[in-house]
């Protein structure tokens, strides 16, 4: 990785080398003595408990032991912390950039420092594999470290226009006001703490809600937020489920939502906010895709078999990114298809603590009974290329590999481990980019090929946020590749890019005749 990604001398994240004893020991036996300790997600409004309906957090592992308990905050509960969110807005915005900033900072210090209860949360309550939770607190310390350097240039003294003599003229941002982040379960930390971060560095309040299956790694994370110097007043949550997310939209004061979800919810969100009385409200989301990878005639087979089964597989398919749709020249279609089920064969699925597990459980029981339907109706109506096995306890889904006749075939996202796959002739690769710009998502899209005119072709031709060539598709790092789609796929601005702060703030020119 680059050494200095924000310009500030520091590094991303480290990670640690899982191949070396000791330091995997030491890994282990941090997130073994984090699982000891009770974990509570509760509303936290000014840095006090408020109370609601308690519910037990259980863990798709094995659908029976506890990981802890969260209490959902009812309606006025949304309410009061708005209410609160406003009230704490006005000392925060006017909080120097350069101390917003240094509790960022101090926030991604501490979330190395305790990253055993992180990782220990990430898989238990979200059914991470080690290299995932790991990969997870990495993005999320990063997402605060970059936002926070590039914070302190963007909101510091504002810059001097040029302008007629006698006159000073500059422009500078400022925060909106009450921002309310509706976050994901797929990365309840990176995701969470990505919104959470920016919205705070620009200068607004926050109101955060977690996604309902990982309220308990959100709540520590606001924790530790607080503790690294964010005000109580500037940073309140409210886990809940979908009414909870929908009174805090519906709120007079909300000044701007960032959601990272389905494309169905973002729709509803903006239909609430266009709906409303006031100022008009913007709305940052990042939603889904039906991604696809295309593997021509000259693509690396061996290269293919990895990338395919990491960008499918890896987090159980569970990632906005992962792929999709699998686009191979018939010349080279039955080499590839066997070369890919061969390293999916390969895969291990089961308990993700054990550290050689590939591929843990879906997130709950919903989503499995989704994709099991998904994956049995594809057994009838398609042909079968793999199908793995599950253990039975847990919410665990097999890798499965489809052959579908057209692109069309594969109508709508399915958000876990099942790959899909067809065929093109060298000569029609254009009904194939027709049909996966035809189904109106822009998020990732992979191309294996060595000829340089194919894949500038297929780069200019398809509207896609992240082109990955001749790699996997999936894991976007901070301020190396920005990530975010158009279209069905989101509003943009990139996650982890130059751009991503200024749409949280407002921009203020003054004037003064001097
Ligand atoms: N940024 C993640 C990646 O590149 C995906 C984020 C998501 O699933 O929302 O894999």
């Amino acid at each position: 990785l680059p050494r200095d990604l924000y310009g500030s001398g520091r590094p991303n994240s480290r990670g640690v080398e899982f191949g070396h004893r000791a330091s995997l020991e030491a890994l282990l036996g941090e997130i073994g003595r984090s699982a000891r300790q009770p974990f509570k997600a509760e509303p936290l409004i000014d840095g006090k408990a408020a109370s609601g309906e308690v519910c037990r957090i259980v863990s798709p592992i094995d659908c029976a032991t506890g990981v802890g308990e969260v209490v959902e905050a009812a309606a006025e509960t949304a309410d009061r912390a708005m209410a609160a969110a406003q009230a704490g807005f006005v000392g925060w915005s006017r909080t120097a950039a350069e101390t917003r900033a240094k509790a960022l900072m101090r926030a991604a210090d501490l979330l190395e420092e305790r990253r055993g209860a992180l990782l220990h949360l990430l898989q238990a309550e979200a059914g991470k594999t080690l290299d995932d939770a790991m990969s997870e607190v990495r993005e999320a310390v990063d997402f605060c470290r970059y936002y926070a350097a590039q914070g302190r240039t963007l909101f510091g003294s504002g810059d001097a226009m040029p302008g007629p003599t006698g006159e000073s003229n500059v422009l500078r941002l400022r925060g909106r006001g009450v921002f309310v982040a509706i976050s994901p379960w797929n990365f309840p930390l990176a995701i969470f703490l990505g919104q959470v971060s920016a919205a705070l560095m620009a200068g607004n309040a926050v109101v955060a809600k977690p996604a309902e299956q990982t309220p308990l790694v959100a709540a520590l994370a606001v924790r530790l937020l607080h503790e690294a110097g964010v005000p109580q007043s500037a940073l309140h949550l409210v886990p809940g489920d979908g009414r909870v997310g929908a009174r805090l939209v519906e709120h007079r004061d909300v000044a701007g939502v960032v959601f990272t979800g389905s494309t169905e919810v973002a729709r509803l969100i903006n239909r609430t906010l266009a709906m409303k009385d006031g100022p008009i409200v913007p709305l940052i989301a990042e939603t889904g895709g039906i991604n696809a990878m295309i593997v021509d005639a000259t693509a690396l087979p061996e290269q293919v078999a990895d990338d395919v089964v990491m960008s499918a597989f890896r987090s159980a398919g569970q990632r906005c990114s992962a792929l999709r749709l699998l686009c191979v020249q018939e010349d080279v279609a039955d080499r590839m298809i066997e070369m890919i089920a061969g390293n999916a064969q390969e895969l291990k699925i089961g308990d993700p603590r054990e550290i050689d597990a590939h591929v843990g459980p879906v997130i709950d029981r919903d989503a499995k009974e989704k994709l099991d339907a998904h994956v049995s109706a594809m057994k009838q109506s398609a042909k079968v290329h793999h199908a793995g096995d599950a253990p039975a306890a847990g919410t665990y889904v097999a890798p499965h590999i489809f052959e579908l006749n057209r692109p069309h075939d594969l109508a709508e996202e399915v958000f876990g481990p099942v790959l899909h796959v067809v065929r093109y002739k060298a000569d029609k690769l254009e009904d194939v980019l027709e049909s996966i710009e035809g189904t109106g998502y822009g998020l990732t899209l992979g191309v294996h090929s060595r000829i340089d005119a194919t894949v500038e072709h297929v780069i200019e031709r398809l509207s896609v946020g992240n082109v990955y060539v001749n790699r996997n598709m999936i894991g976007a790092v901070v301020g190396v590749q920005p990530f975010g789609g158009h279209g069905l796929s989101g509003t943009g601005p990139k996650a982890g890019g130059p751009h991503y702060l200024l749409r949280f703030a407002t921009e203020q020119t003054v004037t003064i005749n001097t």
